[in-house]
């Protein structure tokens, strides 16, 4: 990271961002008006010369320079922007390059052959390099667009609904979220353009929204929880405003796509900080409008039980990505929510404990409420009911049917998860061993230890009136 950028026009004050961007208007029926207003935003930008700024185009996708090198040539401007800027101004390889112009969508289309234009909400043009993705998007305005009908920017109850509205390079750099997310890489001369003091707090480490923090969470709430993603991925403290606004606005998670937030969620716990996150998250009492079974379960966790089961799967997860290992989406969202299966299990009938019926009940039940904050595909909640209807059948060391969950298709991800709930103290340690010990054993020894617990009389006999699984 570059140590020093004196700005090159040193004169202007850094922009301040809560008085100069956004208003809340009291309306007659005394209701508070949210509307984001461009009160005063033409003050020059503070420019990072190419030899202070620290990124070199060696560590930018070839693509992503292609995209940038030709907007340019065909006389648009053309700038790297969002995480991409930031991550390479932090020494941290980017997950992705998005680029800002000045070109419309339709223009940008003309461009590139390998250009598909998305989105309802934001109009963006994709440029396909096989399985690379260069996200293109016209610089964006933040005002109202009085009779511009689709095309226009919505709010309703200050939510940001579309915001097809394009505009000049500096508001496009307001109405991004945070200040660091909104440098602009020029590809015209290699300098960084930073209308928001993203830099000083990039080096600062400070996370900080741009603008009124009710304002923009108002906006987008998902915001909320991209702040918990990026303090936490990047190591940077919230700025006091952007962190004390989020408790009283948690409860606007509740008005987004349940779709959405299924992709956010997944970045925030399946991405290697997903321990952080979790924890972040109940701090500022996000988690709960994510996952209200598994929360429920959590306040009422008076051994620890549920909690440190899931401090052992995220701190697992964690680890397999560290090590980069995959992690399945499935496995993931069947450990946060199994405290609320596992408590509608002890709490069934005992004849009905662990029997197919009691597990496919609690399963349909967890996951019809999950449905209502955050969408888990099909491709995914059929794994997961696996798992979890699997568990039981671990507890049957005997016979034929021991034999046959080796080759179950979902046996390994079953058993993984039987090895979290041992590490948490659910179920006993030796079960777990004697699996473990099953794997590593040759066919005919096999036999021979499901054999033994039979002969040994450890067979547990199968509940009258229940399908045991
Ligand atoms: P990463 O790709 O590492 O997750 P990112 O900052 O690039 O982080 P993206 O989701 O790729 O995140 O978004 C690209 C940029 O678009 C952001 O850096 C930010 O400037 C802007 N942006 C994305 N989502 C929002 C939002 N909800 N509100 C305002 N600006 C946003
Ligand atoms: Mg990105």
């Amino acid at each position: 990271m570059a140590t020093s950028a004196p700005p090159r026009s040193q004169a202007k004050p850094a922009p301040c961002c809560k008085d100069w961007y956004y208003t809340r208007t009291l309306r007659a029926d005394k209701s508070w008006e949210y509307v984001t207003e461009l009160a005063a935003i033409h003050h020059d930008p503070v420019v990072i010369s190419r030899s202070e700024h620290g990124i070199s185009r060696a560590n930018i996708s070839r693509n992503a320079l292609k995209v940038l090198y030709r907007l340019n040539k065909a006389g648009y401007a053309a700038y790297l922007v969002g995480g991409g800027v930031r991550d390479l101004s932090l020494g941290r390889e980017p997950k992705d390059f998005d680029v800002a112009t000045d070109a419309r969508p339709e223009q940008v289309k003309q461009l590139f052959r390998n250009c598909r234009l998305i989105g309802r909400r934001f109009r963006l043009a994709h440029v396909y390099f096989g399985c690379e993705i260069i996200e293109v998007a016209t610089f964006r305005a933040l005002q109202e667009a009085g009779e511009a009908g689709e095309q226009a920017r919505v709010l309703e109850d200050g939510r940001l609904l579309r915001d097809n509205v394009f505009g000049t390079i500096e508001e496009d750099a307001l109405r991004r979220d945070f200040t660091v997310n909104a440098l602009y890489y020029h590809i015209a001369d290699f300098t960084l353009v930073d209308y928001v003091g993203g830099m000083a707090d990039l080096r600062r480490g400070v996370l900080r929204l741009i603008g009124d923090a009710e304002v923009r969470y108002r906006e987008d709430p998902v915001r909320m929880l991209r702040a918990v993603r990026f303090a936490v991925k990047l190591g940077f403290r919230m700025h006091p405003e952007t962190a004390g606004a989020i408790p009283r606005m948690a409860h606007l998670l509740g008005h987004i796509p349940p779709a959405r937030l299924f992709d956010e969620t997944l970045k925030l716990f399946a991405t290697g900080m997903g321990l952080e996150a979790f924890e972040c998250l109940r701090h500022y009492g996000l988690f709960g409008y994510l996952f209200p079974a598994t929360e429920a379960v959590l306040l009422d966790d008076e051994f620890g039980a549920a909690l440190g089961f899931l401090a052992g799967a995220l701190a697992n997860t964690d680890r397999r990505v560290a090590e980069g290992k995959s992690v399945t989406p499935a496995f993931l969202f069947a450990a946060l929510l199994w405290p609320s299966i596992a408590q509608r299990l002890t709490a069934a009938e005992p004849h009905a404990a662990g029997s197919i019926q009691e597990i496919h009940k609690a399963a349909s039940e967890v996951l019809q409420d999950q449905a209502r904050c955050v969408t888990i595909p099909k491709r995914f909640s059929m794994p997961m009911r696996e798992i979890w209807s699997l568990q039981p059948r671990f507890e049957r060391r005997t016979g034929k049917r021991a034999l046959r969950l080796l080759s179950h298709p979902r046996f390994r991800a079953a058993y993984d998860f039987l090895l979290l709930r041992a590490e948490a103290g659910e179920v006993e340690a030796e079960l777990a061993r004697w699996w473990t010990q099953l794997q590593l054993t040759s066919g005919e020894q096999r036999t021979e230890m499901a054999g033994r617990r039979r002969r040994s009389g450890n067979r547990r006999g199968r509940h009258k009136g229940s399908d045991t699984v």
